[in-house]
């Protein structure tokens, strides 16, 4: 008999009913150390008193209006992305594939509105991940993501991630409408975009017209140490996919764009019910406000150098369990030597949570504000779970 929840999941064994800071309790009253954050999602931590705060007085206030009405809460959010980001203007959703619905639509109506409406394709890469909507699946186009699940969407370019060459090529092909890439692969492994790759991608962008999307879901939201990873390469994209981190644990999204990229998206063409609403907003508002400061984003790239000296020495104690560290900031993988899976499942042995990524990774993704002492205690555990597998005990 099928279960009563779509078996579409594998889940562990583990049912969690109380989160304080970077630690979850079990039905059992068991505590785990979190490093997953609901993959990268809980960017403050669990039960974070002031995005309860956040949540409950506005929940207090009103839930949900609709966008048939000026939300100023979901004003408010627009108007601190704008001030802080490359945007000139934000549209709300509720998760990252909704993002990139928008994200491919935005893409698309730009060239119709231009009057060039072959134009179409959009390049992507290989082990990228953009969400489970059939724009998303057909973007990424791994066989695991899309089989069984045809007619695709068309027009998709799919390339080799980090096939330069390749790319170069496939931009001479006028019908590009755009370029869509994570700037750190999370699903796919911890796979960061050189910085000089970004750099290449934005100039040969500019010089077709064609339009830079940067899928920063799960790499956005100060988890690299800036507030969005692009940051780091010193460029802009012209549209931006933003979800996960976002809300904080609240389910919200957003597409962040410039004026110019935007210019099709006109008074109809785009909506959303739940997309915007009070609740999202407050909460998300709560979030930027504290993870965008210097002071919070340095302390983000201070606990990602502890962190990672740490897994350095763990990566040196255990050579037959993990190859290498790879990551920037506070989104970090473990490439193992072992499979995943079975670092992942000894983490749980140890009261520790991690989460399996493509390329035989262990990703590490933790809150961004989780203490040092927290970040000893997690490594230490690890260490406890790498010495259960490894050949000499
Ligand atoms: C998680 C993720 C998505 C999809 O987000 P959902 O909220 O699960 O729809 C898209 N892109 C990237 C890079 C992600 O990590």
């Amino acid at each position: 008999m099928i279960p009563s929840i779509l078996p579409t999941y594998n889940r562990a064994p583990l049912s969690f009913v109380k989160g304080e800071g970077s630690w979850l309790t079990t039905d059992q009253g068991e505590r785990y150390l979190d490093l997953g954050a609901g993959i990268a999602v809980n960017a403050l931590g669990h039960a974070n008193p002031m995005l309860v705060d956040a949540l409950t007085a506005q929940a207090n206030k009103v839930w949900h209006l609709s966008n048939l009405y000026q939300i100023p809460e979901q004003q408010a959010l627009a108007d601190a992305l704008v001030a802080k980001t490359f945007a000139d203007t934000a549209f709300f959703t509720n998760s990252g594939t909704e993002s990139c619905e928008l994200a491919v639509k935005m893409a698309r109506k730009y060239w119709y509105e231009k009057g060039q409406p072959d134009r179409v394709k959009i390049i992507t890469f290989s082990g990228a991940f953009h969400g489970r909507s059939s724009a998303g699946i057909a973007a990424a186009g791994s066989e695991k993501m899309v089989k069984g699940f045809g007619p695709m969407l068309p027009g998709f370019v799919h390339l080799e991630f980090g096939d330069d060459a390749a790319f170069a090529e496939a931009m001479k092909d006028p019908d590009v409408a755009a370029v869509l890439i994570e700037p750190i692969q999370g699903e796919g492994g911890i796979r960061p975009v050189p910085d000089a790759t970004l750099k290449a991608m934005r100039a040969a962008c500019d010089e077709t017209g064609a339009l830079l999307i940067l899928d920063e879901v799960q790499c956005g939201v100060a988890r690299t140490g800036k507030l969005f990873a692009h940051e780091w390469a010193g460029i802009t994209p012209d549209i931006m996919m933003v979800a996960k981190g976002i809300g904080g644990g609240f389910p919200l999204g957003v597409v962040l764009a410039t004026e110019n990229a935007a210019s099709g998206m006109v008074a109809g063409t785009h909506g959303s019910t739940y997309g915007g609403n009070p609740l999202g907003c407050a909460v998300g508002l709560a979030v930027l406000n504290e993870v965008s400061t210097p002071e919070f984003l340095e302390e983000v790239g201070r606990k990602s150098g502890l962190l990672r000296q740490k897994l350095e020495g763990l990566i040196a104690s255990h050579p037959d369990v993990f190859e290498s560290v790879r990551g920037t900031g506070l989104m970090l993988g473990l490439k193992c030597k072992v499979a995943n899976g079975d670092v992942v499942n000894a983490g749980y042995a140890q009261h520790v949570l991690t989460v399996a990524a493509a390329d035989n990774v262990v990703r590490l993704l933790p809150a961004l504000n989780i203490t040092d002492e927290d970040i000893g205690e997690a490594v230490s555990r690890l260490d406890l779970a790498a010495a259960s597998l490894s050949s000499d005990g």
